[in-house]
């Protein structure tokens, strides 16, 4: 079977896809979901992703205007506690900014990219005198080093995107690459953000890229399993391609970057959380 036309590629499954292409198919052409647990412990890991993604939700109440000490009282377990105190102090500065409608918090852009389209959902996007900052909140256990967040489909996705079709936050005036930079804060290393700048050469290679992998995922009409089985250890699809019945566990150091991007926010979810 071959991808449906148009089909919505994000980060997220161009980094699949980047990871394994027989995972791109099982998950977004076959629509097959959550046959296997990512990562050991299941309890541990469930409990992560969940406090994840009550934590993006907080934040982004934090920057629609909710009460500080209103929101505070969600953040009930140690773990978010931990985050939203980190949180708190190292906003200061931001929250301090004068005009607050440059604040964009959950914002999506999309374009159309060949014969289908091309989205991001940022958990933040300040954009103010020609100058964009992407924010995006992390709560990994350890944190990743440069190198890795610098070559995921995420960085170079989340910027170019940002390039391409976020003129509409800036009075209508193109963002140029050298305006545009990504931040990754990270709730556990509050002090130790990952901050990648980009330029012009950056921006010509990364969409070239994009454009590349759309094309050859729309024409493929293959999907081989990826031959490194280590990166088998933490995908739910170990099943359907006889590469083991035991996870990784979150505690390995692996197992900590798989699980970060198995615990990918999803902002739908988020959307239903009560407050
Ligand atoms: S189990 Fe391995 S081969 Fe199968 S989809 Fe997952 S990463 Fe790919």
């Amino acid at each position: 079977m071959a991808l449906l036309t148009p089909f919505t590629f994000s980060q997220s499954s161009l980094q699949d896809y980047g990871d394994c292409s027989r995972r791109f198919q099982l998950r977004y052409i076959d629509q097959l979901s959550w046959p296997a647990i990512e990562s050991e412990p299941l309890l541990e890991g469930e409990k992560h992703q969940q406090e994840g993604q009550l934590f993006h939700r907080l934040i982004q109440q934090y920057f629609l205007g909710l009460p500080i000490d209103k929101l505070a009282k969600h953040a009930n377990t140690p773990d978010l506690a931990r985050w939203w105190k980190n949180f708190i102090v190292w906003s200061k500065d931001l929250s301090a900014h004068p005009d607050s409608e440059r604040f964009h918090p959950e914002s999506t852009l999309s374009m159309p990219i060949g014969s289908h389209r091309l989205l991001a959902k940022y958990d933040l996007l300040i954009v103010a005198d020609n100058h964009a900052r992407i924010y995006d909140w992390k709560t990994n256990a350890k944190r990743p080093r440069e190198d890795w967040l610098a070559a995921r489909w995420q960085t170079r996705v989340y910027r170019s995107l940002l390039t391409r079709a976020g003129s509409h936050l800036n009075a209508g005036q193109p963002l140029i690459p050298e305006q545009i930079e990504m931040v990754y804060w990270f709730a556990e290393y509050p002090s130790e953000p990952a901050i990648f700048k980009y330029d012009s050469k950056q921006f010509k290679r990364d969409w070239s890229a994009i454009q590349k992998a759309v094309k050859e995922i729309g024409s493929a009409r293959e999907f081989p399993m990826v031959d490194d089985e280590k990166t088998c250890r933490f995908c739910t699809y170990r099943s359907y391609c006889n590469r083991g019945s035991k996870a990784g566990t979150l505690d390995e150091g692996f197992g900590d970057l798989a699980a970060e991007d198995g615990f990918d926010v999803n902002h739908e979810q988020i959307g239903e959380i009560d407050f």
